[in-house]
């Protein structure tokens, strides 16, 4: 690289550090690296470093960094006709809403279209509330549901504490976390029971991540999520599954809920939906709750539902999907990253617990394997300073791996296009960088 060249990228990295915000960190300890490439499971910096992407960067990049097909119809639907208002459709988006109610279980039938998973989620609450008429909501404490005010509130991780009190009626629960919680997971739902019984006939909905995403790949018994929904009904209140992160193929199922062979009443979804080649949020009812609204209004909506162009990456990536079979594989090649992440447990002692399904799946490091004692608090990411799991994070990323972490847990979530070659490679950047915590 010339001397010129180096001043122009510290410059840029200098222009993005002074002018704009990094998320939930101190702004102190934010330096962005600039990226400006990628390719299929890769994407290379401006420093000349190129990654392979062992997380699809947020969970999100289902179809990698090369998806044509996305690309293009993204492309052509912005010179159609870039943006109309929601009040008028647009083919992807009829089209896109068919192909919701298709791929999502049973009788769930009719979307409301947002930009993100934390609107899809707000989109949940409301409806859910209009529906019953009730206003509270029971989540879990081992979940995270987005960051707005609503969504926040009913997210049971540490994230939430800077927000609270958050929004009335947001109550939670335990989680079904067999490795580090004292409650086994069935008799977590026998307590779920006993609040919903104890608060009465005042909750809207129970609102669960089927197979935990961020905060630490929890999957829980197959007995579970059926139970669940008989509880929740049991008391008059609706099941919503948020599927943004568990969603679109990532378990080799199309969703964390079909494992279990269970439908809720309303589904959220983003991340998948598009592989984030555009934001869009989507929150999918049962034709019950979507024939309330004909005489009852639905008092929501924004500026961007329903975005043509977001729309057109959706109906493409869906499609993608399909005609490459690439929910199967994910389920097939899952099952050799299973294996994989087994072999780097029994090598290294600092891996705790491992756990997940398809190519969704968590390392959870520990101190001490017999005692299960963790490196540190759940709510050291709210502290200054890296964590153990960032230092190995940061090891595997100087050795060519991105690899996301959160809460002493490695969270492996590669696009559903890897191949056993690509999972080899990350494996081995992987086997490097535990050598930090063992
Ligand atoms: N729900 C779950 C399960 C998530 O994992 C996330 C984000 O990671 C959200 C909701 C919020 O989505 P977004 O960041 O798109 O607002």
């Amino acid at each position: 690289m010339s001397r010129q060249e180096v001043d122009q990228l510290n410059e840029i990295e200098r222009m993005d550090k002074e002018h704009v915000f990094g998320t939930w960190s101190y702004q102190s300890e934010v330096s962005p690296t600039q990226v400006v490439g990628s390719d299929g499971m890769r994407f290379s910096d401006a420093h000349g470093n190129e990654f392979i992407d062992f997380s699809g960067q947020l969970m999100c990049s289902n179809l990698g960094h090369s998806a044509e097909k996305v690309s293009d119809a993204i492309a052509e639907q912005a010179a159609k006709g870039a943006y109309f208002a929601p009040g008028f459709t647009t083919e992807v988006r009829a089209k896109l809403g068919q192909k919701l109610a298709e791929v999502t279980p049973g009788d769930l039938t009719k979307t409301f279209f947002s930009t993100s998973g934390t609107e899809a989620i707000e989109a949940a609450i409301k409806i859910a509330k209009f529906y019953t008429g009730k206003d509270k909501v029971v989540s879990r404490y081992r979940s995270y549901h987005g960051a707005t005010y609503g969504s926040i509130s009913v997210t049971g991780d540490p994230r939430r504490l800077a927000a609270e009190p958050g929004i009335p009626g947001a109550i939670k629960a335990p989680d079904p976390y067999a490795y580090g919680s004292t409650l086994d997971p069935m008799e977590s739902l026998e307590y779920i029971d006993e609040m919903l019984m104890l608060e009465g006939d005042t909750v809207a909905a129970v609102l669960v991540e089927p197979i935990v995403g961020s905060n630490g790949i929890l999957v829980p018994p197959a007995e579970y999520l059926p139970r669940l929904k008989e509880i929740a009904h049991n008391h008059g209140a609706l099941l919503i599954c948020d599927e943004v992160m568990a969603g679109f193929g990532r378990t080799g199922e199309w969703f964390g809920c079909d494992i279990f062979d269970v439908e809720p009443d309303i589904m959220t979804m983003a991340k998948g939906l598009t592989g984030a080649y555009q934001p869009l949020g989507a929150t999918i009812v049962n034709s019950e709750i979507a024939a309330h609204f004909e005489d009852n209004m639905l008092t929501h909506g924004h500026t961007y539902a329903g975005h043509p162009v977001a729309c057109a990456a959706g109906l493409a990536t869906i499609e993608t999907y399909q005609e490459g079979n690439l929910i199967k594989h994910a389920g097939e090649v899952g099952e050799y990253l299973g294996e994989r992440i087994e072999e780097l447990a029994a090598a290294h002692p600092s891996v705790g617990d491992t756990r997940g399904v398809g190519l969704f799946r968590g390392i959870e490091l520990t101190k001490s394997s017999e005692e299960r004692m963790p490196f540190g608090e759940r709510s050291d990411k709210l502290a200054k300073g890296s964590t153990v799991v960032d230092q190995v994070a940061g090891m595997a990323y100087e050795n060519g791996a991105y690899v996301a972490n959160m809460i002493n847990t490695l969270i492996v979530a590669p696009p559903l296009t890897i191949t056993p070659d690509e999972i080899d490679e990350a494996i081995a950047a992987l086997d490097v960088a535990l050598k930090v915590s063992d």
